[in-house]
C-alpha cells in the first residue's frame, strides 16, 4: 500500500460511539510526518463538549460492558489481536509516518503492541476471588473482583500503538469501558486501532478515541466528572504530577508510568559484546526516544575507553533518515520543541567539558533529524547526567568501584528501568537488587514483555502494566461478609 491509499483508509474523526464523528466545534489540526515537516492528516480536534459526549457513552454502555461474560470480552480482545496482526504493515508504516521511527521497529511494535491483546484476551477469563473462614469461625468471607468503571487512557507518541494497547487491553478484559487520549503528535495509530475493534465487534461507547491540541482542558472534563473512575497517564512526570493532583478531587483510581533516566551499568567482568550490544539496543532502539532508555551510561574505568571506542564505532555508522528507507538506521526526533531540548543538553555539557565521539548536532535540511551522539567524560554537574534525554545521544561517565558505580545509579529521583552487565553471578545478584528500580535487566538491553509488569518506582510511577498484575489495575476489590456455614 502507498503513503495515500494508507492515510486515506485512516478515520480522522472523534471515535465516538463506534465510528468517526467531526468535533463539536468543526476543528481539525494537522499531524505532521516528523521526517518532512509536511501535514499527513487533518484530524479532527477534541473539545470539553466533545469529551463528556464520550463519557455520556462510557457510562451508558459500562454496565453492559462489565456484565459481557468474560469469555465474549476475551474474544473479541483475540478477534482485535488477530487483526491488528493481519494489518501489521499497515500498522507499522502509519507509525513510521507519524512518529518517525524506522520500519523494523514499527514492525516489532505491532508485534509488541498487538500482543497486549493478546494477552489480556487470555487474563480476561482468569479473573478469581478468594473465599476464606474467618479466624473465629463467625463468618465467611468472600473476596471478588469488579471493573472500575469508565477509565480514562492518556497515552504519549514515543510508541502509539503499543501504550493504547497496554491500557485498553487490560481495562476491557476486566470489563471497564474507556476513553482514550492519545498524544497530539500520532493520534492516528490509535485511530485506526479503534476502527479495528469495531470491526472485530466491540460495541459501541466502550472505546472512545479523543485527538486533541487542548489536552489540559479535554482531561480535566473528564476528571472533574464523578462518573470517570480511573485515569492511567503515560507520559513525562511533571504532567503526571499535575493529573495525580487532579484525581485527587474525585478520589480516582490512577495508574502513572513516568519519566525515566535509566542507568546503565558496565563492570570490568562484562561480556564487552554483550555490553555493547546491549547498549546499542537500550540506547539507540526507538530514536532514544522511550522512557526505559538508557540515560546515563556508567562504565567501570577498567573497561570505558574499549567500550566507548567499540560503542562510537557501531553508532558513527547509523544512518540517520526518513523509517521508511531501507537504509535508514535511525529516523528524525518527532518534533522540532523535542529535537531543540536534545541539542540544549548536549550543548551544555560540551560547553562544560565533555567530549564529542561522534555526532553532537542537528541534521540540516527538511525534517527533525539529530545525529546519533557518543559523549565521554561528562562533567559532575552536567544537566545530561539527571536529565531525560529522550533522544540519540549515550552519555558516558566513568566510576571505580562496584559500590561507587551503584550509588551513581541510584542518585535520581526517577526508579523507571536499570541495565547492568557482568559475567560474575554474585554481582549479578547483589546489584540487581540493590538497584533503586522497577525493572532491571542483567546482560540484556531491551526488558519489556507484554507478560511481565513494566512499571516504575519514586517518581517515575504508580502501578504496573502488563502481567497477571496489569488487569489489577483495572479491578476494584470487594469483600463480601457471607454469615457461617
Ligand atoms: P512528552 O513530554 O513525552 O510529550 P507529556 O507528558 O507532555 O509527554 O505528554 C504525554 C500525554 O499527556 C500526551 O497525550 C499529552 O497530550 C498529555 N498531556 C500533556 N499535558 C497534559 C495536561 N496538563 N493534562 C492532561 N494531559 C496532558
Amino acid at each position: 500500500m502507498n503513503f495515500s491509499d494508507l492515510l486515506n483508509s485512516v478515520p480522522t474523526g472523534l471515535w465516538l460511539d463506534g465510528r468517526s464523528t467531526p468535533s463539536e466545534s468543526g476543528r481539525t489540526f494537522d499531524v505532521l510526518n516528523p521526517a518532512t515537516g509536511e501535514a499527513l492528516a487533518a484530524v479532527a480536534n477534541a473539545t470539553p463538549a466533545d469529551a463528556r459526549a464520550a463519557l455520556d457513552r462510557a457510562t451508558a454502555v459500562a454496565d453492559e460492558w462489565a456484565a459481557t461474560p468474560p469469555r465474549r470480552r476475551a474474544d473479541v480482545l483475540r478477534a482485535a489481536f488477530d487483526a491488528v496482526t493481519a494489518r501489521a504493515d499497515d500498522f507499522a508504516l502509519l507509525m513510521t509516518l507519524e512518529m518517525g521511527k524506522v520500519l523494523p521497529e514499527s514492525r516489532g511494535e505491532v508485534s509488541y503492541g498487538a500482543e497486549f491483546l493478546r494477552w489480556f484476551s487470555e487474563e480476561a477469563v482468569r479473573i478469581g476471588g478468594r473465599t476464606a473462614t474467618a479466624p473465629a469461625g463467625t463468618g465467611e468471607i468472600a473476596v471478588v473482583k469488579e471493573p472500575v468503571g469508565p477509565c480514562l487512557a492518556i497515552t504519549p507518541w514515543n510508541f502509539p500503538l503499543a501504550m493504547g494497547t497496554r491500557k485498553i487491553g487490560p481495562a476491557l478484559a476486566a470489563g471497564c469501558t474507556v476513553i482514550a487520549k492519545p498524544a497530539e503528535d500520532t493520534p492516528l495509530t490509535m485511530l485506526l486501532l479503534a476502527q479495528v475493534f469495531a470491526e472485530v465487534g466491540l460495541p459501541p461507547g466502550v472505546l472512545s478515541v479523543l485527538p486533541t491540541l487542548d489536552a489540559p482542558a479535554v482531561v480535566k472534563e473528564l476528571m472533574d466528572d464523578d462518573r470517570l473512575r480511573k485515569v492511567s497517564f503515560t507520559g513525562s512526570t511533571g504532567v503526571g504530577r499535575i493529573l495525580l493532583a487532579q484525581a485527587a478531587n474525585n478520589v480516582l483510581r490512577t495508574s502513572m508510568e513516568l519519566g525515566g533516566s535509566a542507568p546503565f551499568l558496565v563492570f570490568d567482568d562484562a561480556d564487552l559484546d554483550k555490553a555493547v550490544d546491549g547498549a546499542m539496543l537500550a540506547k539507540m532502539r526507538n530514536g532514544g526516544e522511550a522512557c526505559t532508555a538508557a540515560n546515563r551510561i556508567l562504565v567501570q574505568n577498567g573497561i570505558r575507553e574499549a567500550f566507548t571506542a567499540r560503542l562510537t564505532e557501531r553508532v558513527a555508522a547509523m544512518t540517520a533518515g526518513p523509517g521508511w528507507e531501507e537504509s535508514s538506521a535511525i529516523g528524525p526526533i518527532i518534533n522540532a520543541k523535542q529535537r531543540g531540548s536534545i541539542a540544549a543538553l548536549v550543548d551544555e555539557a560540551v560547553a562544560a567539558g565533555a567530549t564529542v565521539r561522534t555526532g553532537g548536532k542537528q541534521v540540516d535540511g527538511a525534517g527533525f533529524f539529530y545525529a546519533p551522539t557518543v559523549l565521554d567524560g561528562i562533567p559532575d554537574g552536567a544537566r545530561i547526567r539527571r536529565d531525560e534525554i529522550f533522544g540519540p545521544v549515550a552519555a558516558i561517565v566513568g566510576f571505580d568501584t562496584e559500590e561507587e558505580g551503584v550509588a551513581m545509579a541510584n542518585d535520581t529521583e526517577y526508579g523507571l528501568a536499570a541495565y547492568f552487565f557482568t559475567e560474575n553471578v554474585g554481582r549479578a545478584q547483589r546489584v540487581a537488587r540493590r538497584l533503586q528500580a522497577g525493572m532491571v535487566g542483567v546482560n540484556r538491553g531491551v526488558i519489556s514483555d507484554p507478560a511481565a509488569p513494566f512499571g516504575g518506582i519514586k517518581q517515575s510511577g504508580l502501578g504496573s502494566e502488563g502481567g497477571s498484575e496489569g488487569i489489577e489495575e483495572y479491578l476494584n476489590t470487594k469483600y463480601i461478609a457471607l454469615p457461617a456455614i
